[in-house]
């Protein structure tokens, strides 16, 4: 079986080799899943949130800890994944507090004067694929919702991080939860689309690309499980005239450029009214070529490298596509060095439509800036994308920004604010960036049977 390696895309050296499962090894952890699952759904709220709650701190007394296994194994700067890890306390804490308010039970009074209501329970094993760009966020953003709902979790991690996938069951087990509550399985994607199939697994849910999110959810529905898929996204960042400009820019630069600009909800097209375009560029290309490339280690940087080679090599590609079909290339746009994840960040204007930066994702640290006449052009090119994750829009006049946001295909909207994931509120999208909420109520609502029990 080939070896999962865990590559710092830094200095391209290798860390760690881990053997994948054996099927037994694999049938093992799924025993362990559905023996945890039969005492842990009748587990009281209060003994959950005890457990999330020490999960939090396990979190925060070793801060340094794991933040370093995340950048060291994919390639983010120390700071960002420092900021990576209190956000999982954040998450952990919040639905310790509120997971019994969510899921309480919901009293109907029906028009005839009869009763019910509606009781959630937990479903079984969920498993979750989940990818390498936030890979302690976007697995604790699933573990603690899953967990504090009364179902128990397996993770399949994207190959290149399976040590932030053990320090993640490390976390969960000192934190008390019984064996099998939680645990990462060291598999391919083969094995997990036979995981799928396991009538010990009741749903899936997947964070990653479209082409992994259609075979996972296809597989799901054949056997009629539930999934949710959180997709790519192309969002728009649109500034009108009336908007500050400074604010914007520097938030615009930031948005573009967290995690190497590796992010579902990175602002990844900036949409400019034409009367402050020019101040708008000016601003960003200035703000933008003052960001610090080194290593991911050290202090000063604000940006190392992409998370493995080959994404690098499909950056370039797509950016260099978009430059022959006519895309104007204003800053950087060097091509990788062969087998190097050291990617040197770009910035288009004047894309024509056929250009791969106008449709595709770019899931990388290149911007692309439109320059567009007025309001309804500016949704008009924001609403033409396949995907539909998040947007942001700028603007002096709130209440016109508001009208605006309603007009975008999006899951969410951020007024004069860069788009981020928060555990209150609701996280997902439309269109090809996939279905289904996580994070808030809602998120904990996905994965539980909200059963109707009517009271004769
Ligand atoms: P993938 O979508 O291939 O990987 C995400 C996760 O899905 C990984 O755990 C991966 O495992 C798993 N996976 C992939 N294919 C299958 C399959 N057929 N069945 C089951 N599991 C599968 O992303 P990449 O790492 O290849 O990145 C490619 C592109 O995906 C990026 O450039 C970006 O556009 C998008 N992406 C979006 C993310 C988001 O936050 N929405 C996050 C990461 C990527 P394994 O690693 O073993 O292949």
């Amino acid at each position: 079986m080939t070896l999962i390696k865990s590559i710092n895309p830094y200095t391209n050296e290798v860390l760690a080799e881990f053997q994948p499962h054996t099927e037994e090894e694999l049938e093992a952890k799924l025993s362990a899943g559905s023996m945890a699952f039969s005492s842990w759904k009748d587990t009281s709220f209060s003994k959950r949130a005890e457990l999330m709650g020490n999960a939090a701190k396990v979190l925060k007394d070793n801060r340094e800890k794991y933040a370093k296994i995340i950048s060291l194994e994919m390639g983010k700067v120390l700071k960002e994944s420092l900021a990576e890890v209190d956000k999982c306390a954040l998450a952990c804490n919040y639905y310790a507090e509120n997971a019994a308010e969510f899921l309480k039970e919901e009293p109907i009074e029906l028009p005839d004067g009869a009763r019910a209501k509606v009781i959630h329970q937990p479903l079984g094993i969920v498993l979750a694929v989940m990818p390498w760009n936030f890979p302690f966020w976007q697995v604790f953003r699933f573990a603690a919702p899953t967990l504090m709902a009364g179902n128990v979790g397996v993770l399949k991690h994207a190959s290149n991080v399976p040590q932030c996938a053990l320090a993640i069951e490390e976390v969960l087990t000192e934190a008390g939860f019984p064996e099998g509550a939680f645990q990462s399985l060291l598999i391919d994607s083969k094995a997990t689309t036979n995981l799928i199939e396991d009538a010990r697994i009741k749903a899936v849910t997947l964070t990653g690309s479209e082409k992994a999110g259609a075979s996972v959810a296809s597989t799901a529905g054949k056997h009629i499980k539930k999934s949710l898929l959180e997709l790519g996204g192309s969002d728009p960042f649109i500034v009108l005239k009336d908007a500050n400009i400074k604010k914007a820019t520097e938030t615009a630069v930031k948005a573009r450029m967290i995690n190497c600009g590796q992010s579902c909800i990175a602002a990844k097209r900036f949409i400019v009214e034409e009367d402050v375009y020019e101040e708008f560029l000016a601003h960003f290309v200035e703000h933008f070529s003052q960001l610090k490339q080194g290593d991911p280690m050290n202090e000063e940087s604000d940006f190392a490298c992409m998370a493995r080679p080959d994404l690098a090599k499909e950056l370039y590609t797509q950016l260099d596509k978009s430059v022959k079909a006519g895309a104007k290339l204003i800053y950087g746009g060097e091509a990788p060095e062969e087998n190097s994840a050291v990617f040197q960040p770009a910035i288009l204007t004047d894309i024509p439509t056929s250009a791969p930066a106008y449709s595709e994702e770019l899931f990388g640290p290149v911007a692309t800036i439109f320059k567009v006449k007025n309001e309804e052009d500016a949704i008009a090119i924001a609403n033409d994308s396949e995907f539909g994750l998040g947007g942001s829009i700028w603007s002096e006049n709130k209440e016109k920004a508001e009208q605006l946001a309603s007009k975008i295909e999006s899951g969410a909207v951020f007024i004069n604010a860069m788009v981020a994931s928060n555990p209150h509120l609701p996280f997902g999208g439309i269109k090809k960036s996939g279905y289904g909420r996580e994070l808030s109520r809602y998120g904990i609502l996905e994965f539980v049977n909200s059963k109707t029990v009517y009271l004769g």
